[in-house]
């Protein structure tokens, strides 16, 4: 009895880490599972077939080796194909986009909405989770959570956007309050019938998050992300795979970097900050153009970088941009010493316009960027904001499973 019961605990602390291996691509297998989590294959075994009771993976019930392969086949590991999803939310400065999330950041569904968001910040939220409950009723999937990209910093613990900049809300808005009545007034409902209380989090730092599971910052341990959004810039850093988020929520504010002393003013009170000297606008701004009505501004300005670049005034834009991109990240690189840089938005389409440009100045200008030992990639997921909302909502899942899902 007293056995039974100490291996089926041990089996339960295990459903934790054994979900969050396949959710992050790390355990293909069942035998690989097996060598991750360092339990008995009986064991790595029982805690499939749990996670499979529980609807979110597959085992492949009839193991294959590859043609030639050595040893035993294993059986593939797989996100069951109906299983639940998240609802995830965004609002940024050109309107709202909603989706259903899976397991291994999958996005399943997602619908865009485009719109002045206006200065009620209930308006807006409403919208995205009224357009997030039709993509639930329509899939007829269970629901494990809701979370919210904002862009703004948002204080803990009392869940509100503090300096939502580029939208106009007020500042202090109480949006996880907000979100989690609108997710009651839409009729959604966590897995067992429950309400939910709806997660809230800076689009950056969920887009850093995001990558860190699924995308270009797999496997590093001091990740840096910088990231432009439809207007103004943020950043973030993951250690250790948390988020580092400081004493209140309100850490790696690094859009307010000063890149250029005799800059125009910024909104912050300061002068030439990386928020207004590296967006979207700027480099319109930069290249001579004026942003025009159609289409969102980090639109615009992809589409000028990816269709112009031959142009000298365009190039010169993208040029000053890196340019003072770089003087950012340098300053970041000294003060972090990150092990691995990523950049999204406008940042990413920077970098892979010139990388050369862009690296060197970081090296240049830093201390331990000099040695060329910090790697700057693209984020490589789509709407990494979206799947980092997500995460938010996963997370309770991820940490203990049974507990979150067979509650009901
Ligand atoms: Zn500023």
């Amino acid at each position: 009895m007293t056995q039974t019961r100490t291996r089926l605990e041990r089996g339960r602390s295990a459903l934790g880490p054994a979900l969050e291996l396949v959710h992050t691509g790390r355990a293909p297998t069942r035998a690989v599972l097996t060598a991750e989590l360092g339990v008995t294959r009986a064991t790595a075994g029982a805690v499939a077939a749990e996670l499979e009771a529980l609807g979110l993976i597959q085992v492949d019930s009839r193991p294959l080796g590859a043609a030639g392969a050595q040893g035993r086949p294993s059986h593939r590991l797989s996100i069951a194909p109906r299983g639940p999803v998240a609802l995830a939310a965004q609002v940024h400065a050109d309107g709202f986009r909603a989706a259903l999330v899976g397991l291994g950041g999958r996005i399943v569904a997602t619908a865009p909405g485009c719109m002045t968001v206006p200065a009620d910040p209930a308006q807006v939220i409403d919208a995205v989770v009224e357009a997030g409950a039709r993509l639930l009723r329509e899939s007829g999937r269970r629901c494990v959570g809701a979370g919210l990209a904002v862009p703004s910093a948002v204080a803990e613990p009392e869940g509100t956007a503090l300096n939502p900049l580029h939208i106009a809300w007020p500042a202090g808005a109480p949006v996880r309050e907000l979100f989690t009545e609108s997710l009651a007034a839409a009729g959604v409902h966590g897995p067992s019938g429950e309400p939910l209380t709806g997660l809230v989090g800076n689009d950056v730092n969920l887009a850093a998050l995001a990558e860190h599971r699924h995308g270009a910052g797999r496997g590093a341990q001091h990740l840096l992300c910088v990231a432009t959004g439809h207007r103004g810039v943020g950043g973030a850093l993951v250690l250790d795979g948390r988020l580092h988020t400081g004493s209140a929520g309100l850490a790696m504010e690094v859009g307010h970097l000063t890149v250029n002393p005799e800059g125009p003013p910024c909104h912050c009170g300061s002068r030439g900050c990386l928020d207004i000297e590296t967006d979207p606008l700027a480099f319109l701004l930069a290249a001579g153009r004026d942003p025009g009505p159609e289409g969102s501004l980090l639109q615009q300005a992809r589409d000028l970088l990816r269709e112009e670049y031959g142009e000298p005034s365009v190039r010169a834009a993208a040029d000053l941009l890196i340019d003072r991109l770089g003087l950012g990240l340098a300053g970041l690189v000294n003060i972090l010493n990150p092990d691995r840089i990523i950049l999204g938005g406008l940042h990413r389409e920077l970098l892979e316009a010139d990388p050369e440009r862009l690296r060197a100045v970081v090296a240049e200008r830093s201390l331990w960027g000099r040695s060329g030992g910090v790697p700057v990639l693209p984020c490589t997921l789509d709407h990494n904001s979206l799947v980092g909302a997500a995460e938010l909502a996963w997370q309770a899942v991820l940490d203990d499973p049974l507990q979150a899902l067979a509650a009901g």
